[in-house]
Order: C-alpha cells, then sequence, then structure tokens
C-alpha cells in the first residue's frame, strides 16, 4: 500500500498536484520557529478563550503514521513527549489548546480494487484505539455530551473519522461496525471515485450519488454518523444535503471562491448550510488555502509537460522539477489567507457553519501554511479573527460549539429515525 505522503509524491510527478518535497523536519520547537507577527494580548485571549471553547479538530492523520512509520508499533513513541517525527503529540496538543480530536482512518482508494480497503481500515482502527486507550490524557467521546465533560475533566476527547466510503467496501453491516468502533463521520470519498459516489478529483462517473450513495447517506442518518462530504465532487455535494436530513460535515474544506481548487467548496454549496446546519471545518494546508495556487500549479504542470517531453526517466523528471521549484518558490499563504476563507465562509454560510479540520498528516516544512505548521499553532489564527474583530462568542463557534450544535441535532435526527426507520440491509454492487 502506498503510503500517504508517497500517494501524494506520486500524484505530483502525474497529476502536477503539488506536493513540495523536502527534508523531514527535525527538532523544532514545541512553540514552532516561524516568526508570524501576533498581538501577543490578542494571543493570550485566544488561549484563554480556546481553553473554555472547547477546541474540536475534525481531522489529523496520526493513525497512519503510527502505521506507516512503525508498523503499529506504539511502544516506539513516548507520546508524553514531544515526537518530532509525528504529526501530534500530547505536550504539543496540549500547547496548541486543542479540547477534542477526530483521529482520521484512512486508507489508499487504491484498495478498492484489491478489496484489501476494509481489512487496511480495521488496521487503522486498531492503532487509533490503542493510542487513545494508552494515554491517561485522553479518552474516547461517542457523543457530543461526552466531548464536552472530557474536555471538562481536563483530558482531550478522541473520536474518529473514516476518511473514504471506499472502506465499508459496500456494506452497510460494515459502515454500522465503524460507527460501533467510534466513527462519528465517514467521507463518502476519498481522492477516487468509489462505486457509489464522485470525487471532486476523478473524472464525473456518477455525477452526484448513485442510488445506493443516497441509502447509505440516510443511514447514516439513522446511525448517527455525520456524512462528510470533504473531498466529493461538487455534484456528490448537492446530493448529499438534497437527501440528507441531519446536518452534514466537511471535515476539511475551504472556500473555492477563494482558492478555485476542486476540493474546494462552491458558494452555491455554502448558501445551503443554513437550512441544513452542517458546518465547513476548514484546513490548513496551503494548496486548498493560497489564491495564487491555481495560477502557480498551471505553470508547474506546464514545466512538468515540457520535462517529459525531453527526459524519459521518472528520476530525472523529479529532478527537473524540483530545480523548476528552487526558482519559482510555491506561493504557500499564510494565517491571514485561512482568516480570509473563514471570513468569506462568514459572509457566504454565516458564522454558524465554520470549524476547524487542519488536516496535520506529517512533518514536511513545507505543507502547510506559514505559520500554522503544527499543532501547537491554532492560537494564533484564532489570534487573526480577534484581530479582525470577531467576537468571543464567534470564537467559541469556530472552536467548536458550531460542530457540538450540529452534532447534537444529527444525534436527535437518529434517535428519532431509530424507531421509524429498519437498518439498511441491502449491499451494494461492486464494480468488478
Ligand atoms: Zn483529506
Amino acid at each position: 500500500m502506498l503510503s500517504r505522503r508517497r500517494f501524494l509524491e506520486q500524484a505530483t510527478l502525474l497529476a502536477g498536484s503539488a506536493v513540495v518535497t523536502g527534508s523531514a523536519l527535525a527538532g523544532e520547537s514545541i512553540a514552532g520557529e516561524v516568526p508570524v507577527d501576533t498581538d501577543p494580548e490578542l494571543l493570550a485571549k485566544a488561549k484563554r478563550l480556546l481553553q473554555k471553547a472547547p477546541l474540536i479538530d475534525t481531522h489529523n492523520d496520526l493513525p497512519s503514521m503510527f502505521l506507516e512509520m512503525k508498523a503499529g508499533d506504539l511502544s516506539s513513541f513516548d507520546m508524553s513527549t514531544v515526537q518530532p517525527a509525528l504529526c501530534a503529540d500530547i505536550p504539543r496538543l496540549r500547547e496548541g489548546c486543542v479540547g477534542a480530536q477526530y483521529w482520521s482512518i484512512w486508507v489508499d482508494s487504491a484498495t478498492q480494487k484489491t478489496h484489501t480497503a476494509l481489512h487496511e481500515a480495521l488496521r487503522e482502527f486498531d492503532v487509533a484505539q490503542r493510542f487513545v486507550s494508552s494515554r491517561p490524557e485522553l479518552e474516547q467521546a461517542r457523543t457530543a455530551d461526552d466531548i464536552q465533560r472530557i474536555h471538562q475533566s481536563g483530558r482531550i476527547a478522541c473520536l474518529f473519522g473514516v476518511e473514504g466510503g471506499h472502506m465499508m467496501e459496500n456494506s452497510p453491516a460494515a459502515l454500522r461496525t465503524f460507527y460501533q468502533l467510534g466513527a462519528r463521520y465517514m467521507t463518502l470519498t476519498h481522492w477516487d471515485n468509489i462505486d457509489w459516489a464522485d470525487a471532486a478529483t476523478d473524472r464525473p462517473e456518477h455525477y452526484g450519488l448513485t442510488e445506493f450513495g443516497e441509502r447509505v447517506v440516510r443511514e447514516m442518518n439513522r446511525l448517527g454518523m455525520f456524512a462528510d462530504i470533504s473531498h466529493v465532487s461538487a455534484d456528490t455535494m448537492r446530493d448529499t444535503l438534497h437527501v440528507s436530513r441531519a446536518p452534514v460535515l466537511f471535515s476539511h474544506s475551504n472556500a473555492f471562491a477563494i482558492d478555485p481548487h476542486p476540493r474546494c467548496v462552491p458558494d452555491d454549496v455554502l448558501r445551503l448550510l443554513p437550512a441544513n446546519g452542517g458546518v465547513v471545518h476548514v484546513n490548513f494546508i496551503w494548496e486548498f488555502i493560497s489564491p495564487k495556487y491555481p495560477e502557480w500549479q498551471e505553470k508547474r504542470t506546464a514545466a512538468l509537460q515540457e520535462l517529459h517531453a525531453r527526459i524519459d526517466t521518472d528520476q530525472g523528471i523529479a529532478k527537473g522539477i524540483a530545480e523548476w521549484e528552487k526558482t519559482n518558490a510555491p506561493p504557500r499563504g499564510t494565517i491571514s489567507d485561512v482568516a480570509d476563507h473563514i471570513d468569506h465562509i462568514r459572509k457566504v454560510a454565516g458564522v454558524d457553519h465554520i470549524g476547524i479540520g487542519a488536516d496535520f498528516y506529517d512533518v514536511a516544512p513545507g505543507s502547510m501554511v506559514v505559520g500554522l505548521e503544527n499543532v501547537t499553532r491554532y492560537p494564533y489564527l484564532f489570534a487573526e479573527l480577534l484581530r479582525r474583530g470577531y467576537s468571543d462568542d464567534d470564537v467559541l463557534k469556530i472552536a467548536g460549539q458550531n460542530h457540538l450544535r450540529a452534532m447534537r441535532q444529527m444525534e436527535n435526527v437518529a434517535a428519532d429515525l431509530q424507531r421509524t426507520e429498519a437498518p439498511l440491509i441491502t449491499e451494494g454492487l461492486k464494480a468488478k
């Protein structure tokens, strides 16, 4: 199975998706090294508010790192100390004021071809649960009330999000088992289309959800699991909003109007959120943030095409594009750019529909926007929102209250549906 980074790097050479190659960051200090012009008083105020909020981040890929680096052997990591090779650890989560974390259950979508997706998903759940139960600072949460109780007890609430509908292998039984294991959202697709839904970064095939896809969303409503429409095509977003009886989630997505990347959310979809109650959790990955990304990407693709025309080996092309990147530095984006996405979503959907889902997934220095490089940095973003005139209440909502409201609404819908609807037992058809 391709590791996530390898997967992204391969996409870099083939499709021109921008992943800046770089050596792993070593020995970064706990507070981060990047000089950011932040008013210390606003930063202190942001930290006070985040301690109260709680701050709920809906996407972090730590479980995959455990599997990729040490095949899931947790004894290799002392998580009570800073782990520079990992994208999270207890001291840095504390420093970042994280109150609740959804740990991502991520399996490469190519596994749908080999029918190993469910097997790999179980390995992810296993390592994520072993991690949570190995630390006294963590506790698994299954409800919105759990998140608040655990936060008030001074621990970090942990939940799971399944990043890709391919992992249920067209089986509602597997979906329900994911729920039992603690998954509270499933992203309908990852990078590729699946048998019943189109992804944002693949060719249109079903033009949204198939009929079975609609049934999966309705079963998620009945179970009390968010239908997460990050990564899906705009048609799949619209179809999901049309059939869902509960608030939807974007676990890690930004505004298309600011950065026209297919992974981002178009305005017509944002406008559907007030009626639905759903929340867009913004991520910090620079490609999905920087308004200059599409223009830079176009130039990079032209450079790649030129390299392909005259060089035969992958190695030679990789070397050539690395040279090109040296003189054409990627426009990485800043804290201010992330705040611009939040401003825009606020303008179109309203302040009740914004959350945070940073998507920390590695420790390469170029993955995130400047100033939000690691899990210690959340308060800097909220200090910027305070500087822009966001109220204390706005900060509490974006940090976690919006998510808790949507989750309670989803839980109520599920309780009602469980009285009137039978579980879905029909298995979906597999393409092959
Ligand atoms: Zn993702």
